[in-house]
C-alpha cells in the first residue's frame, strides 16, 4: 500500500461536510468563503526528511518554508502557523538556531506562530499553517482544462542532487555545483508573491515537493486531464550544468525539495504571466499543455517519449508494503 492509497484507504472520508475543500490539494479549506482560510500541514523527520545534523537556522526555515509552499500553491496569504515539535534533548544551541531560522522566514511572511506542542521524542517537526485567501480565486489541483498552458516556475533537480551527492562518495556525482545545489536544499525559497499574483491568472496549480512528475500526476488526476511535457523546455538548474543531460533531466523530472509551483493557465494570460516572472526576476518556464485524457508524458524535442529513473517520492514505497 502507497502513502495514497493509505491515506485513502484510513481517513478520506470523501467530500467534506463542513470544509470548502477537504482532502486531496495543498491545503484545505474552510469558510465563510468571502473571507476564507486555508489549512496546510507538514511533517519533517529526521533521518527521513533531513540529515540529522542539518544546521539548524536552516532546519527552522525550511520546516516554515515547505508549509509556506503549499500556501503559496493555493494562492493563500500567510497569516499564522503551530509549531509541533519532537526533540532528543534540550540542546540551547541547537533551538537557538532553529528558531532564530524559523522566525528570519516568519517575520518576512508576517506569519505568526500562535500555539504548538512540545514534547521529548526522535527529532521531528511538524508544521500547521493558515492562510487567508478568496475562496473565489483560489488555485485548486482540480481546474486544469485541456488547451491551458502548462507552467513551472524556477529551476528544478539540485536539492534532489545535493542529497544523492551526500549518500554518495565524495566526488559523486560529477559536475555539480554543490554549494549552490546544497543552497537549494537548506533554504528552500517559498513562492507566496508568485502565488499571490497568480490568483487570477493560473487555472490550477501544485507546488512540486516530491519531484516535477509525480505531482503533475497528482494534479492530472484531480483534473482528470492529461499532462504533456516537453523535456527540453524543463527549466534545469544551474548547478547541475555540468553533468551528463541526461542526468540533470532526470533530476529536474522525478527529484523533490524543490518547493516551485507547478500551475495551468489559458494561453491568453501567457504575456501576463510572463510580466510576472520579469517583475519578480524569477524563471517562468512554460514547459506543456494540458490534454484530454490522463497521466503525464514527458517527450523530448523530437516527440519521442522519454523514459523516467523513478517516480517521486512515497515514503511507503521503499518499505516494501
Ligand atoms: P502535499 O505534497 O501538498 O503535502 P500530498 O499530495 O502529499 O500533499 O497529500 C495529498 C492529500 O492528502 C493532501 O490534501 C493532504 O492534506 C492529505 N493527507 C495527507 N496525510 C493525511 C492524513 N493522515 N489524514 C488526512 N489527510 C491527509
Ligand atoms: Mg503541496
Amino acid at each position: 500500500m502507497n502513502e495514497f492509497e493509505l491515506i485513502a484507504r484510513y481517513f478520506d472520508r470523501g467530500p467534506p461536510r463542513r470544509a470548502l475543500l477537504g482532502i486531496g490539494d495543498d491545503g484545505a479549506m474552510i469558510g465563510p468563503s468571502r473571507v476564507a482560510r486555508t489549512v496546510v500541514c507538514d511533517l519533517l523527520v529526521a533521518g527521513r526528511h533531513f540529515f540529522p545534523d542539518v544546521a539548524p537556522d536552516s532546519l527552522g526555515h525550511k520546516a516554515l518554508a515547505v508549509n509556506l509552499s503549499d500556501l503559496a500553491a493555493m494562492g493563500a496569504r500567510p497569516e499564522a502557523f503551530l509549531l509541533g515539535l519532537a526533540i532528543e534533548q534540550v540542546d540551547e544551541a541547537w533551538l537557538d538556531g532553529f528558531s532564530r531560522g524559523l522566525f528570519a522566514l516568519a517575520d518576512r511572511f508576517d506569519c505568526e506562530l500562535i500555539g504548538g506542542d512540545t514534547t521529548r521524542g526522535p527529532l521531528t517537526i511538524s508544521i500547521t499553517a493558515i492562510g487567508e485567501l478568496d475562496a473565489g480565486a483560489v488555485s485548486r489541483r482540480d481546474r486544469a482544462e485541456p488547451g491551458d498552458d502548462l507552467w513551472v516556475s524556477g529551476e528544478l533537480g539540485a536539492a534532489a542532487i545535493a542529497v544523492a551527492a551526500r549518500r554518495a562518495q565524495p566526488d559523486r556525482p560529477v559536475g555539480v555545483d554543490r554549494a549552490r545545489a546544497q543552497h537549494r536544499l537548506d533554504w528552500p525559497e517559498p513562492r507566496v508573491a508568485l502565488g499571490l499574483a497568480l490568483r487570477h491568472l493560473a487555472r490550477a496549480a501544485i507546488d512540486i515537493s516530491d519531484g516535477l512528475v509525480a505531482d503533475l500526476g497528482h494534479l492530472a488526476t484531480r483534473s482528470r486531464v492529461g499532462l504533456h511535457v516537453q523535456a527540453d523546455q524543463v527549466p534545469v538548474d544551474p548547478a547541475l550544468a555540468a553533468m551528463p543531460d541526461d542526468a540533470a533531466l532526470q533530476a529536474a523530472l522525478n527529484g523533490g525539495d524543490d518547493y516551485e509551483l507547478a500551475f495551468t493557465a489559458l494561453p491568453e494570460n501567457r504575456l501576463a504571466i510572463e510580466a510576472i516572472g520579469r517583475q519578480m526576476d524569477l524563471r517562468l518556464s512554460r514547459i506543456g499543455e494540458v490534454s484530454a485524457g490522463q497521466g503525464v508524458q514527458v517527450v523530448d524535442a523530437r516527440g519521442r517519449p522519454v523514459r523516467l529513473a523513478r517516480m517521486g517520492h512515497d515514503h511507503f514505497a521503499a518499505a516494501g508494503s
